[in-house]
């Protein structure tokens, strides 16, 4: 195979190496969002059940108060029996009595009913949070593995990037200039693609026999018609060319 052609099949491993990385480096930030939000939902969550619960503990404490005060008025007034005078003033401060006590039996009906909500709501705190707890325990451990393989990735793509280099720098940069400006515009990270029975495997067109017999030769360098893809003979065919070149 010509000599550049075997340096540009060299400079595409690594470029798809680098490809790969970026790709997977790009999904990262945005996998780390995407967990991050997940959060912050459940954290909102939780707090919203504890913010049901305080408006819960803060009504029961406000009817708590008012029976309290019923219960205080109730023993002040049993202790104005006494002073009655009459059978009418009797009879109003029983019926008063019996108010306050009708009352204070609503309202403790009440508590009770908001009692057994906040024992509910409780039970379903803790539950949720066990689960949320574990769930945003694994999301951070999550993102914790995405930073640390970008820091990786990062790494390896600063070294794939100066080996590159040295590839790049011992090819001819008419040749390398054209390889760049394919690989510029390709949508996969790919400006090379094998040609096999006739077919570029980059794009799965069948080439014309004349150039495919051009490219099995490797004597200089082709592109496919259609995908613009660098041509080179498929493995049933280095071979073959390599012995050529042997010759
Ligand atoms: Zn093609």
């Amino acid at each position: 195979m010509l000599e550049e052609l075997k340096k540009l099949v060299n400079l595409q491993a690594v470029d798809s190496e680098i490809f790969k990385l970026e790709e997977e480096l790009d999904t990262l930030p945005d996998s780390n969002d995407a967990l991050e939000e997940q959060i912050v939902e459940k954290e909102n969550k939780i707090k919203e059940l504890k913010n049901a619960i305080d408006i819960q503990v803060d009504e029961k404490e406000k009817r708590d108060e008012i029976y309290k005060k019923g219960e205080e008025k109730l023993k002040t007034i049993t202790g104005k029996q006494s002073a009655i005078r009459n059978k009418e003033e009797y009879n109003a401060l029983l019926r008063e009595i019996d108010n306050i006590k009708r009352f204070n039996r609503d309202l403790s009906d009440e508590i009770n009913e908001i009692s057994r909500e906040i024992e509910a709501k409780t039970e379903e705190l803790n539950v949720t949070n066990e689960q949320f707890s574990q769930e945003i325990e694994g999301f951070k451990k999550q993102i914790d593995l995405n930073t640390k393989r970008m820091e990786e990735l990062d790494k390896t793509i600063d070294k794939l990037y100066d080996e590159r280099e040295k590839l790049a720098k011992n090819i001819r940069p008419a040749v390398y200039n054209k390889y760049q400006r394919i690989l510029g515009t390709s949508p996969n990270g790919k400006a090379i693609a094998i040609a096999e029975h006739r077919v570029c495997l980059g794009c799965n067109m069948t080439l014309p026999p004349e150039l495919y017999n051009m490219v099995l030769r490797a004597g200089r360098i082709e592109v496919c018609p259609n995908c613009q893809c660098i041509l080179i003979p498929g493995e049933s065919h280095s071979d073959n060319s390599k012995t050529n070149s042997d010759n």
